[in-house]
């Protein structure tokens, strides 16, 4: 087989593995898999199972996430990690985080048992999308330490802690702290669908992510006089609801101006919400997010200051609180270089882009050099059971990992890294 066609035919089985995980589910047919639920015993064993002949070692941590050890040459302790998490939204498709374990996985299998001067750690995070505990990264968060006693104290809808979901899978809490990555992590690198439409739009199979954006969410109140449909003419009315509705115009038209911004107004609710009365109070909310901080709070401001503007001239007063912020975060240079370089590799023009979405390597970036390389999602979709990715791109992921893993065996800076970690 030429090598064009062992990535294709090891494509094929990635993408296959990812679908019959698809199995292990808390609401068939229907995929939904959160955090240390019953379906997530038989997804770990499976995957266990496909690591194993490899000559990994595999390990499940005490916050539920799964470890599979492939040694480097002798005597070599220090490691790079490859992973992305296991656990999934509701009625989710069969790839967002999944494919990036089963990737990785299949990028050792490439290797053919041959052992690089650094061993390679494949990681199946236990919790990535927030949807069991309204938190999210459960499982990352471990890994830099910041599963404490506040967060394990989290309860779900039917009131079990995390702590208690913990010990229900039959692992230990207290042993959380040895779950935090230890000395000898070279970095973490992550393979993710895009799940938008940027790289389909731009006839593109992979992407480097250069940054992921940071958030700044907010909440706003336009509160005016509620009144009479009927009798209240136009010009004397104090309507929140057409005021937050000119504010909401105006955030978008602002957005478009400023280049990698995006700014969404998700609800207004508008009260007392009767067809007949005009709107006294409307709160809205607001989502901004940008890879340069600075950027984000310039826009921020400028957004509050065209919503104070809207509510004076129209006799509306105005409230705002900010309901939560997450700066941006860099990926790192060196391994977006070397992305950049294995993309080159592959035929493919290297793109960067910036990741609008959260993602385990956000929280990873904390502690080790981290970076991720984005697949092309057909049709833009996820978070949705037609979510779908392309074989070549897969076959294109794997042989850009390879070359990669290659590239980094004889870098110098890399085994610099080594001696440092
Ligand atoms: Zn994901």
């Amino acid at each position: 087989m030429t090598r064009i066609a062992e990535h294709l035919s090891r494509a094929q089985e990635v993408v296959s593995r990812c679908q019959s995980l698809a199995r292990f589910t808390e609401d068939p047919p229907r995929i939904c898999r959160t955090f240390l639920s019953p379906p997530m015993r038989g997804c770990h064993g499976q995957i266990a199972e496909w690591m194993r002949p490899l000559g990994m070692r595999v390990t499940l941590d005490a916050a539920g996430n799964l470890h599979g050890l492939y040694p480097g040459a002798d005597g070599i302790s220090h490691r790079l990690l490859i992973g992305s998490h296991l656990d999934t939204v509701p009625d989710a498709g069969a790839y967002d985080g999944i494919l990036g374990v089963v990737l990785a996985i299949s990028h050792i299998e490439s290797l053919e048992g041959r052992r690089l001067p650094f061993a390679i750690e494949v990681v199946g995070f236990s919790e990535e999308e927030g949807v069991r505990f309204g938190i999210p990264f459960i499982g990352s968060r471990a890994l830099v330490g910041r599963l404490d006693a506040e967060l394990l104290g989290r309860r779900d809808s039917n009131g079990v802690s995390i702590q208690e979901a913990i010990l229900s899978y039959g692992l230990q809490p207290s042993e959380i702290p040895a779950a935090s990555l230890q000395e000898g992590v070279l970095g973490y690198l992550e393979f993710h669908i895009e799940q938008g439409p940027v790289l389909e739009h731009r006839e593109l199979p992979l992407a480097i992510v250069e940054a992921i954006a940071g958030q700044t969410r907010m909440e706003l109140v336009f509160t005016g006089f509620a009144n009479h449909a009927g009798t209240t003419p136009m010009a004397l009315r104090r309507d929140a609801l057409v005021a937050a509705a000119e504010w909401a115009v105006a955030v978008e038209k602002g957005a478009r101006e400023i280049p990698g911004l995006v700014a969404t107004v998700g609800t207004l609710q508008a009260k007392p919400g009767a067809t007949n009365v005009i709107a006294g109070e409307c709160r809205a909310t607001l989502d901004v997010r940008h890879a340069s901080d600075t950027a984000r709070a310039q826009s921020v401001s400028g957004i509050l200051h065209s919503a104070a503007e809207i509510a004076k001239r129209r006799g509306v007063s105005l409230t705002s609180s900010t309901t939560f912020v997450q700066a941006a975060t860099p990926m790192d240079a060196f391994l977006v270089s070397e992305i950049d370089k294995a993309i080159s590799q592959t035929g493919i023009t290297p793109y960067r882009m910036v990741s609008g979405a959260g993602h385990d390597a956000m929280v990873l970036a904390e502690k080790v050099a981290s970076a991720m390389v984005f697949l092309r999602s057909p049709g833009g979709i996820s978070h949705n059971p037609k979510e779908s990715v392309l074989v070549e791109d897969v076959a294109k992921a794997i042989e850009c990992g390879l070359h990669l893993l290659d590239q980094l065996a004889v870098s110098p800076e890399f085994q610099m890294r080594a001696h440092r970690a």
